[in-house]
């Protein structure tokens, strides 16, 4: 079996915790990952001076794969989002999150399955901000024919591979023609010329999520700019059981970064408390990733017997407190551990 090597970034507020858990459970599987540590956010602001040190840079370039915590980001002042700048620096403009119901995560939905791609790079976070005169602000939504060609392409790509159905896009094109006007305008070219295979449908967003809440099982694969895909990632976590387990993956042509969609949950930090299941389920999505771009199939087999191991976990009521269970961060590591069958 060949090791891999991959960037490991433990992040900031529960980061460091429930990174301990994911790779006790991965080691435990035999997941043969030599980690290479680095830091970002505030963690490596307090160490190196620096949110995103340039070790961090050249070591996500040099292995082109990262498993990263969650970073925290100063509301409303302070410098830019670590995250946000790390999509930009790698271009990783394709952000995936499935959200699927979970065997004994009980919530008002039973069989969720979709999937959210995200464009990762453009909209209002082009980080564009000015004060046009005192008492007036203004941000700047940038949407380009290159930004959202890729993205549609893609979606569609993914979707086929994948063999989903259907993809949706949710828009306010009818306010912002220009910018998600553009989008939507790329997402319907792309289903027409080259991918009529997938059925495509488009939403106003309001009326998507109100569409969204009342029956989940309407929607598919959904597409979306960087902002709305942003909430609706939240919003769909909500379906499932929330934050705790919805994973994530950013895809450049060249690098991927795997995370969770929540934060860094500053709230619980420290307490053994925080379910480190959406960053497992990313490691999860990431030994998929490797097996794919490196034809080491071992780590299906890896990949495969983790996510068993974490469904009989829940199935049996082993579950952190945010899904109604009483295990601690460690605790339920532990418990996914003892339930890894090995070959
Ligand atoms: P959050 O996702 O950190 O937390 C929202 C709520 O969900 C909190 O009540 C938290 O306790 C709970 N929660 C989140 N993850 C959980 C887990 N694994 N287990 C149990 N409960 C969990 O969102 P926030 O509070 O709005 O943001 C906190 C910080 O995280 C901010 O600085 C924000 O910028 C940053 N953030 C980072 C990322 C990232 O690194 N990709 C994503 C989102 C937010």
């Amino acid at each position: 079996m060949a090791v891999h090597t991959v960037v490991l970034i433990p992040g900031d507020g529960i980061g460091p915790e429930i990174t301990d858990a994911v790779l006790a459970v991965l080691e435990a599987a035999g997941a043969q990952i030599e980690w290479v540590r680095h830091q970002a956010g505030i963690t490596a602001l307090e160490t190196s001076g620096e949110v995103l040190p340039a070790d961090t840079l050249e070591a996500i370039e040099h292995h082109g794969v990262a498993l990263k915590g969650p970073c925290t980001t100063p509301v409303g002042e302070g410098f830019s989002s670590v995250n946000v700048q790390l999509r930009k620096t790698f271009d990783l403009y394709a952000a995936v999150r499935p959200v699927r119901s979970l065997p004994g995560v009980k919530t008002r939905y039973e069989d969720v399955d979709l999937i959210i791609i995200r464009e990762n790079t453009e909209g209002l976070y082009s980080g564009v901000e000015n004060e046009v005169t005192p008492g007036v602000v203004m941000s700047m939504k940038v949407a380009t024919e290159n930004g959202c060609e890729r993205i549609a392409k893609w979606a569609f790509r993914f979707a086929t591979q994948r063999q989903r159905e259907k993809i949706t896009v949710f828009h306010k094109a009818n306010i912002m023609k220009m910018t998600d006007g553009l989008f939507l305008r790329s997402a319907e070219y792309t289903h027409r010329h080259d991918y009529p295979n997938i059925e495509y449908t488009s939403a106003i967003i309001d009326a998507g999520c109100m569409r969204l809440v009342q029956d989940p099982s309407q929607f598919d694969v959904l597409l979306l700019e960087n902002l709305y895909g942003d909430v609706i990632s939240d919003l769909c976590a909500g379906l499932v059981g929330g934050l705790g387990v919805v994973p994530g993956a950013n895809y450049g042509e060249k690098e991927a970064i795997f995370e969770a969609v929540h934060g860094s949950a500053p709230d619980i930090a420290g307490k053994n408390i925080a379910n480190p299941l959406a960053l497992l389920m990313s490691a999860v999505m990431m030994l998929n990733y490797l097996a794919e771009t490196t034809e080491d199939n071992s780590l299906l087999d890896v990949a495969a017997r983790i996510r068993e191991a974490y469904d009989e976990a829940l199935q049996a009521g082993e579950k952190t407190r945010d899904l109604g269970g009483n295990l601690g961060t460690a605790e339920f590591a532990q418990a996914v551990i003892k339930r890894i069958k090995h070959n």
